[in-house]
C-alpha cells in the first residue's frame, strides 16, 4: 500500500519519515515536498497523483507559520492554502483514495469560547483576528472533507493537532513558532552575550506536541480510527504551558536562564486555546507524550548540530 505525505519535507513530514521503519512491512511512503510538486496547481497536482497511484494520503502540506507571520501574510495564508487542499481532495476524490487525513489546527478553534474546546465547536464563532485568513482557509478544508464523505462516501477525515515542534521545524526568527523562534533566538542572544528577547508578556497558554507523537499517532489514525468526525490530537489540559514556562524551558537547555526578559510591544496573540484530548484518549488508551522539558531539550540539541543547514 502506497501512503503519499504531501508537506513531506516539514516539520511533521519529517517525523513520519523518521517513525516509517516501523510501518515498513504494510506501507510504501513517499514524501512530497513543493519542488516535487506545486500543490497550488491543480493540473501539476492531477498529474502527480495519476504518475505515483497512492492509496492513501496524508494531507500535512500547507502555508504554515507562527503569530508574526499569520498577522503579516493574510493572503498567503489564505490563497495558498484554500489551493492546495482543494487540489489536494479533488485529485484524492477523482483518484479513489481509500483515506485522507488532513491537518487543521487548534488555532482555528472561535476566540470567544468556553473551555476546554472540543471537536463540535470548532465552527461556533469566529477565530483570533490575528490568525482568522489560515483559520478559515483551515476551516474550509473540515467543511470540504465532510461534503466528499456525504455526497460521495469517500474516507476522508481530519485531525486537529495543537502547537507542534522538533526537528526539522522552520526555526525562522519572523515566521516560525514560538518554540523554534526562540530556540533560534537564544542560540543568538547566548553567543552575543545579550538578554533573552521573549516577545509578549510571557502569561498566554498553549499546549504542545512532540512532532514524534504527532507522526506515531497519525499513523494511529490511518489504521485505526474510523469515525468520520474529526479529532483533537493534543497532550491533555494538565499539560497545558505558559509561553514563560516555555522560554524558561528554552534557556534552561542553554544554561542561559538569568537572561530572560519580555518585550511586552509586542502581540501575545489569542490568549489561550485549551483543547479537550478526551476523546483520543478514550480511543486510543493512555497515549504517554514525550514532556516538554525532554521534547524541547531534543529540539535544541537537534538546532545545535544542524544550524548550518537547518530551516531558518
Ligand atoms: P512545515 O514544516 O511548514 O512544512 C510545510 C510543508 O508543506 C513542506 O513540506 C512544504 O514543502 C509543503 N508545501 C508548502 N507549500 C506547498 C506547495 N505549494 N506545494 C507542495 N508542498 C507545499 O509544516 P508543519 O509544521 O509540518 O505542518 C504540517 C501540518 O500541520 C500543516 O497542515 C499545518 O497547518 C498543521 N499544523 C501545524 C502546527 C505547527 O505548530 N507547526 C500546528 C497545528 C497544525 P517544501 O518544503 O518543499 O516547501
Ligand atoms: P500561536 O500559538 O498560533 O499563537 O502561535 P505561536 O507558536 O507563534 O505562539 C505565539 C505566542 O508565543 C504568543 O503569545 C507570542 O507573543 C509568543 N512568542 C514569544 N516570542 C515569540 C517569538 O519569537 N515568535 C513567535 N511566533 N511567538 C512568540
Amino acid at each position: 500500500m502506497k501512503v503519499l505525505v504531501t508537506g513531506g519535507t516539514g516539520l511533521v513530514g519529517n517525523a513520519l519519515k523518521s517513525i516509517k521503519k516501523d510501518y515498513s512491512n504494510n506501507y510504501e511512503f513517499i514524501f512530497l515536498s513543493s519542488r516535487d510538486c506545486d500543490l497550488t496547481d491543480l493540473q501539476k497536482t492531477k498529474l502527480y497523483f495519476q504518475n505515483e497511484k497512492p492509496d492513501y494520503v496524508i494531507h500535512l502540506a500547507a502555508c504554515v507559520g507562527g503569530l508574526f507571520k499569520n498577522m503579516n501574510y493574510k493572503v498567503d495564508m489564505l490563497e495558498k492554502n484554500l489551493l492546495i487542499n482543494y487540489n489536494v481532495l479533488k485529485c484524492s476524490h477523482e483518484m479513489k483514495i481509500k483515506k485522507v487525513v488532513s491537518c487543521l489546527s487548534t488555532c482555528i478553534f472561535p476566540d470567544k469560547t468556553t473551555y476546554p474546546i472540543n471537536e463540535s465547536m470548532l465552527h461556533d464563532g469566529p477565530p483570533h483576528t490575528s490568525n482568522d485568513a489560515y483559520a478559515y482557509a483551515k476551516r474550509m478544508l473540515e467543511i470540504h472533507s465532510k461534503a466528499y464523505q456525504e455526497q460521495y462516501g469517500d474516507n476522508f477525515v481530519c485531525v486537529i493537532p495543537t502547537n507542534i515542534y522538533g526537528p526539522y521545524d522552520n526555526y525562522s526568527l519572523e515566521d516560525g513558532h514560538v518554540i523554534p523562534a526562540l530556540i533560534h533566538r537564544c542560540y543568538l542572544n547566548k553567543h552575543n552575550n545579550e538578554k533573552f528577547m521573549v516577545r509578549g508578556t510571557g502569561k498566554p497558554l498553549r499546549q504542545f506536541i512532540y512532532s514524534e507523537d504527532l507522526a506515531r499517532l497519525m499513523m494511529w489514525i490511518l489504521e485505526k480510527y474510523e469515525d468520520k468526525e474529526s479529532i483533537i490530537l493534543s497532550v491533555g489540559e494538565k499539560d497545558e504551558v505558559s509561553i514563560s514556562d516555555v522560554a524558561r524551558n528554552i534557556a534552561k537547555a542553554y544554561d542561559y536562564e538569568h537572561m530572560i526578559e519580555f518585550d511586552s510591544s509586542y502581540s501575545d496573540g489569542q490568549f489561550r486555546k485549551t483543547a479537550d484530548n478526551n476523546k483520543l484518549m478514550n480511543l486510543y488508551g493512555d497515549y504517554k507524550f514525550i514532556s516538554i522539558e525532554n521534547g524541547i531539550k531534543r529540539s535544541v540539541k537537534w538546532f545545535i548540530e544542524n544550524y548550518e543547514k537547518c530551516r531558518k
